[in-house]
């Protein structure tokens, strides 16, 4: 075992010297492609580089902190464990930054570079190619518009269309899965079809991060520039991943300018507002609002079941309404996870055979659906009820004893007891430090109105019905 440096065996390690360490960094790098994949090797591996060895401490450096990070993320553990094989000696890798890569392993751009049609080889029209591939399902005629995505659909609509700039930047956030990415594919192939001679860019801001640093790496600024300020439309995706890391955001600011002073449209997703999104720096918050913000709000029964008809079409399958109702129902979450639950109960019809019923789909989809399974909470009841009754929700702590407090009160506990897990002790807690016998007096009284005043049972039915969805 290696302890020091003053161990005979390290000296002789060492004095081995770099040459060796330099042919064995490089033979294992050759076969870094096959095991970890060419395009991480050529975007992150390839120009790593062996530093130094020594008291078993195998060091490479990555040209940029952000290389670094990302190797040690992703590739620390299985790069160490071939080293070992490699060497006994070797008991931890290091990467450190060195700054002076990116000048040296200049020679090797190029072949990187060439990868890359330059934007001239490139025809009018096509999405250009240092954006992302689009998805064909991500289209307007498949995208189903409800009051909750109205704005943001509209103005996407808007952009795609016009010729003119009507609003720089249109911003659209929103949470995960409600259709940001769709609308911004849509936008892009609607252009193509409608003005094909338009340049259109879309990218992800994480890409746009990563096309900003290898131009950083291999001194290509002047092209990566020129790439980006010579597009019509430029449209970045989740946009929140550049806040908090200045230089890039800093480059982004630039090439949004120019854009923006050309007339030329920028759309922007995130999924926050420009003024929530954190880690951004002042005038790029503000800038960002100039244009449309447009907000997708979360998803409502009604859209859910209209985006799982219009994909259960679009499947060419069919799934009885109930189904369908069901699953919008239960998996309020997100629409791809929507969307994932519907392609496993088609796919398991087709592959096991067997109609699809509501029975079939909870055996199906157990997981999903337990993890949908909203709990409902003291709190929410109180509040829901409250507002039934049009009482302040402070009531359901007070200590009134008017009918028209009392009773919401006691219904409240009643949904408190038949809803959550909560013991009667901690009911009557979260109700002013009431003790169980009001709760179980309470749960009584109401069970029995339930049977005899039919205003309170219709009532009581309903707040029921309201928690559960
Ligand atoms: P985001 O980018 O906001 O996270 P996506 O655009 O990736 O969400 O949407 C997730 C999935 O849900 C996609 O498959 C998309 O087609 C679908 N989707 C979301 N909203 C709608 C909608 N209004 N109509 C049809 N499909 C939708
Ligand atoms: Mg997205």
């Amino acid at each position: 075992m290696v302890k020091s440096e003053s161990t005979p065996h390290v000296m002789k390690v060492a004095q081995t010297n770099d040459t060796s360490f330099i042919e064995m960094w490089e033979s294992l790098k050759s076969t870094f492609p096959k095991f970890f994949g060419e395009a991480t090797y050529k975007s992150w591996l390839a120009p790593l580089a062996f530093k130094e060895f020594n008291s078993g401490r195998f060091v490479i450096s990555a040209p940029t902190s952000f290389m670094r990070d990302w190797v040690i993320d992703n590739c620390k553990t299985q790069i160490l464990k071939f080293l070992q094989e490699l060497h006994p000696t070797v008991l931890l890798l290091d990467i450190v930054v060195d700054k002076n890569l990116a000048i040296e392993s200049q020679q090797q751009a190029p072949a990187i570079i060439a990868e890359q049609p330059s934007l001239k080889a490139t025809h009018a029209g096509e999405i250009e190619v240092i954006g992302s591939r689009l998805e064909p399902r991500y289209v307007f005629d498949n995208f189903v518009v409800a009051p909750s995505n109205e704005l943001a659909h509209a103005a996407a609509l808007r952009v795609a269309e016009s010729p003119k700039v009507h609003f720089n930047p249109l911003f659209i956030y929103g949470g995960v899965g409600l259709g940001k990415t769709h609308l911004m594919h849509a936008i892009a192939w609607h252009i193509n079809k409608l003005h094909p001679k338009r340049k259109v860019v879309y990218l992800s801001a994480e890409k746009f991060m990563y096309q900003f640093i290898r131009a950083l790496r291999f001194k290509d600024m002047m092209s990566f520039k020129e790439k980006f300020r010579s597009v019509d439309v430029l449209m970045i995706d989740d946009f929140q991943f550049i806040s908090g890391k200045e230089s890039t955001q800093e480059e982004f600011f630039h090439t949004f300018n120019a854009l923006v002073d050309q007339n030329h449209q920028v759309i922007i997703s995130a999924d926050k507002s420009p003024s929530d999104l954190p880690g951004l720096e002042e005038r790029m918050r503000s800038r960002l609002g100039w244009g449309l913000v447009a907000d997708i709000h979360p998803t409502t029964y009604e859209l859910r079941l209209g985006i799982l008809q219009s994909k259960t079409e679009q499947l060419g399958a069919e799934v009885p309404i109930n189904v369908l109702e069901f699953l919008a129902h239960k998996i309020a979450s997100n629409v791809r996870e929507l969307e994932g639950a519907l392609n496993r109960i088609v796919a398991h019809s087709t592959l096991v055979g067997g109609a699809i019923t509501v029975e079939s789909t909870q055996q199906v989809l157990r997981d999903i659906l337990r993890a949908n399974d909203r709990r409902v909470t003291i709190d929410e009841i109180q509040r829901r009820v409250a507002e039934h009754y049009n009482i302040k929700t402070s009531d359901m702590h007070s200590a009134k004893r008017v009918r028209t407090i009392a009773r919401p009160r006691q219904i409240a506990m009643y949904l408190s007891k038949k809803l959550t897990e909560a013991s009667l002790p901690e009911i009557g807690r979260k109700f002013g430090g009431r003790d169980h016998a009001t709760v179980m007096h309470a749960v009584k009284k109401v069970s029995e109105l339930m049977l005899e005043d039919r205003s309170i049972n219709e009532d009581v039915e309903l707040l029921l019905k309201m928690l559960q969805c």
